[in-house]
């Protein structure tokens, strides 16, 4: 059996409803995703992502502790850089941004990855988000910009890979995280334009790899020779899982994730999994030395079910990952 098998929803979705279905399943790991107000459209507020982590904290202390002392691990993997690198910083500290391919500082984005200061302003905010809350599995999921092809082209960034300036940036956010808890580990997310093996920046002690692959065919098993798509996510797969090590690989998958299916915009619509390309998938995961499964499964909380009258498909999906 796999030893960590788990679903990511939006922080706005836990409520009674989650929190009782999630009891209901051999799930022992909620993935807990906030996003800003203004990433899914439909929203009604205009809260930035660090009110919806904080909200969803403060809502929901003790309904986590219970889920922590039943098995369930609560975890939150969002991405965190314009909490951990206000944009309001661009004013004082322009060089702390990235520059695009026009030479042009900008704060649209991520960061510069080679400024030591901003990595330094990073770390301490690390800490901070650290001492918010703490993991009874100690992982972190602190993600960078949710936009491909959005890395720094300054100089000094430009002679190294973008999968260099994102793992220097989760070696700087692991950093300020140990510094409130020694066992932390952070993930490096590999995903879009970071699914390939850095080459010249190493991983400090306690990054593991979160592999998602986005891009993929869903249609297809993930080892599909028959899709490009699918071949293009895997081909560095292996090399990254020698990188990183398979200890505490996490696989984070899309299988369940309603609010891709709906283009991230409410009403969410009717989802079928699909169990066939699902059971390959995690067959195929397992084979590679992967313990961690997860997908998500955002825009199937309590609205999804007054809409459609019936539960997502968790039942089927947990069996599969058992
Ligand atoms: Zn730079």
């Amino acid at each position: 059996m796999l030893n960590r098998r788990g679903i990511v929803i939006y922080a706005d979705e836990f409520d009674q409803y989650w929190n009782k279905l999630i009891q209901s399943t051999n799930l022992n790991v909620l993935g807990i995703h906030p996003v800003a107000d203004n990433a899914v459209v439909g929203n009604t507020q205009n809260r930035d992502i660090l009110t919806v982590y904080t909200d969803f904290l403060n809502k929901y202390k003790d309904s986590i502790i219970r889920l922590q002392t039943l098995g369930i691990s609560v975890e939150i993997e969002m991405h965190a850089l314009s909490a951990l690198l206000p944009r309001s910083q661009f004013t004082a500290h322009p060089e702390w941004f990235r520059m695009d391919k026009n030479g042009r500082r900008t704060p649209d984005f991520n960061m510069c990855a080679s400024n030591k200061d901003a990595l330094e302003f990073v770390s301490d905010n690390a800490t901070a988000l650290a001492k918010l809350y703490t993991p009874g599995s100690n992982r972190y999921n602190f993600w960078i910009d949710d936009v491909a092809e959005t890395r720094c082209f300054c100089n000094e960034c430009r002679k190294r890979t973008a999968t260099d300036s994102a793992l220097t940036i989760y070696n700087a956010i692991q950093r300020g995280l140990k510094k409130h808890n020694s066992l932390s580990t952070q993930c490096y997310l590999a995903y879009h334009d970071t699914n390939e093996l850095p080459k010249n920046v190493v991983p400090e002690d306690g990054i593991f790899l979160e592999f998602a692959p986005m891009q993929r065919d869903f249609h297809m098993s993930i080892n599909s020779v028959s899709s490009d798509k699918n071949k293009k996510e895997l081909h560095s797969l292996s090399e990254l899982l020698q990188f990183f090590g398979k200890q505490n690989a996490q696989v984070l998958e899309y299988w369940m994730d309603n609010s891709m299916h709906s283009g991230w915009k409410r009403p969410p619509r009717k989802f079928k999994l699909n169990q066939e390309v699902m059971k390959a998938d995690v067959e195929f995961y397992k084979n590679c030395g992967f313990g961690s499964i997860t997908s998500f499964g955002c825009f199937l909380g309590e609205d999804y079910y007054k809409l459609y009258g019936k539960y997502p498909e968790i039942d089927e999906y947990s069996r599969i990952l058992s």
